[in-house]
């Protein structure tokens, strides 16, 4: 039965009810749910339940390879809807998911049997010119914010793929091109408004702890963000690509092309970024630049690079949008199962283990990929570690094994690989792992997250959402 086609009486009651909703703020409650508790669609929020025409195409997330079906999805048009979708689940007694792009490894934007909140509609930019301040809804995807903001020539430091969320992004960190050079995605973070647990709307202008909070800690724990508000930073003017691939590598030509990258990376301009990608027996080495010319340092780093590479791209320079365009990645769902691969300060904490998970990877079960990305630069900036819930500044480096495949047969096998590589790193002390790239098979996560953050996350989920509505399966705990 669908949700959507109503009673005229409960029509007009509803109508009634919204035109006195738009005149009350935070705290009002309206009913969202009829006499036999089924939910109630209106302009503010439409319920969709399984056998709705729409359902699927909203329960669609990113990763194939989760088949979690709520019971009802609440696509909501603004906040007020999402006020009364917290409402109906505290109602029903349904746990409560939330999707704003939809790319979370594991999933944890929807669940099985509970409520999801889609956010994809709500999706609106909005720029001020005279404080050069972004306000964003958390479902607007990365490509369409870096649109958006080159048109007034600027930049939001973020990802680099075109269909994640600015909303799960911002909230587990947020890395990308310019982040060594400008910081990370929630470092320019400045206010937020969340609806919390109980339904309550609360702006982070009068509670300073919901701010840091969302600064790294935010993903799914106490509230649905429904805005936020950042600074921007000037767009550069071009953007520079630089990629060399190295083929038919054995297990410890691989650790060894490894070892001389990380020792190159050591004086990379911060206005660069680089990643060590292993697939199967070849890397690529990617890298790139927003100043238009290379500096010395990073003229002498390119020429090291060119050694022993099988295939050098011809560097390529190119406007700023159209640059990063480059790196868009697909936006059609797709079978995988990516994991963070842990933080590290230098090629010392993975001297012992890489050769053994380059074999590994060399093994051909399975497309296998080992990403290592460079941090550092303004993220590890001091000054910045009170100020956010993210706690893994002083890492220069970060690793994401990725597995993908085609058909739903496969994900025991894809699974299994994840398993087998990450019990090699954590064997061998990799611990500190990044909120954005979960892995539901990680022990201790709370801390592999939120390091000696999470009690004081605690507290705010203690105050926010005591009844533990808001949940998945990594989400901080009452
Ligand atoms: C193809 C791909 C490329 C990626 N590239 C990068 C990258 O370059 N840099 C990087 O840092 N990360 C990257 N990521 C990881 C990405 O940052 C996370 O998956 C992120 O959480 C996705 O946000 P989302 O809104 O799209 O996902 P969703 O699945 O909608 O949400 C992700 C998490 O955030 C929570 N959440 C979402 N919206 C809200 C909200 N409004 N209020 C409260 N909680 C919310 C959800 O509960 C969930 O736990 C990539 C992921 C993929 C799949």
């Amino acid at each position: 039965m669908s949700t959507t086609l109503l009673h005229p009486a409960r029509r007009k009651f509803l109508l009634d009810s919204l035109a006195i909703a738009a005149s009350i703020p935070a705290f009002y409650h309206p009913i969202s749910a009829s006499a036999d508790n089924a939910a109630v669609s209106n302009s503010n929020v439409r319920f969709l339940l399984r056998n709705d025409a729409d359902y699927l195409k909203h329960r669609q997330i990113f990763n194939k390879r989760i088949t979690a079906m709520p019971k009802i999805i609440a696509v909501c048009a603004n906040e007020k809807g999402v006020q009364e979708a917290i409402l109906y689940a505290r109602q029903a007694n349904l746990p409560v998911a939330v999707k704003s792009g939809g790319h979370s490894f594991e999933g944890f934007s929807t669940n099985d049997g509970g409520l999801m909140i889609d956010l994809s509609g709500m999706n609106m930019p909005r720029y001020d010119q005279a404080s050069k301040v972004l306000t964003v809804q958390p479902g607007a995807k990365l490509e369409n914010v870096y649109g958006f903001l080159n048109m007034h020539g600027r930049l939001l430091p973020a990802g680099s793929c075109a269909s994640v969320g600015a909303g799960g992004l911002t909230l587990g960190g947020g890395y990308g091109f310019f982040a060594r050079q400008y910081g990370l995605t929630c470092d320019h973070l400045q206010r937020v408004r969340l609806v919390d647990g109980k339904g309550n709307l609360l702006d982070s202008k009068d509670d300073p702890e919901l701010l840091w909070a969302c600064k790294g800690g935010g993903n799914g724990n106490f509230g649905i963000i429904t805005e936020m508000e950042f600074k921007t930073q000037p767009a550069p003017a071009t953007f520079s690509g630089y990629r060399y691939k190295y083929r038919n590598l054995t297990p410890e030509a691989a650790t060894q092309l490894a070892e001389r990258w990380f020792g190159l990376m050591k004086t990379l301009p911060n206005t660069c970024y680089s990643a060590w990608v292993l697939n199967g027996k070849q890397l690529t080495v990617l890298l790139t630049d927003t100043n238009p010319t290379p500096t010395a340092e990073l003229k002498i780093i390119l020429a090291k690079l060119k050694t022993g590479a099988s295939d050098i791209m011809t560097p390529r320079q190119d406007q700023f949008l159209t640059g990063i365009q480059r790196y868009r990645g697909g936006t059609e769902p797709m079978y995988f199962k990516n994991v963070s691969a842990g933080y590290y300060n230098g090629f010392n904490d993975l001297k012992a283990l890489l050769p053994a998970i380059c074999k590994k990877i060399a093994a051909p079960k399975m497309t296998t990929l080992l990403q290592i990305n460079t941090l550092g630069g303004a993220i590890n900036n001091p000054a910045l570690e009170s100020t956010a819930a993210y706690p893994h500044r002083k890492f220069g480096f970060l690793g994401e094994l990725q597995t993908y495949y085609d058909k739903p047969t496969q994900t025991k096998d894809a699974e299994q690989v994840v398993r087998e590589i990450q019990g090699m790193f954590a064997a061998g002390g990799i611990k500190a792992h990044y909120r954005n790239y979960p892995d539901v098979e990680i022990k201790a996560w709370e801390t592999a997250y939120y390091g000696a953050n999470y009690p004081r996350l605690q507290a705010l989920k203690r105050k926010l959402d005591p009844d533990n509505v808001i949940r998945h399966p990594q989400s901080v705990r009452v």
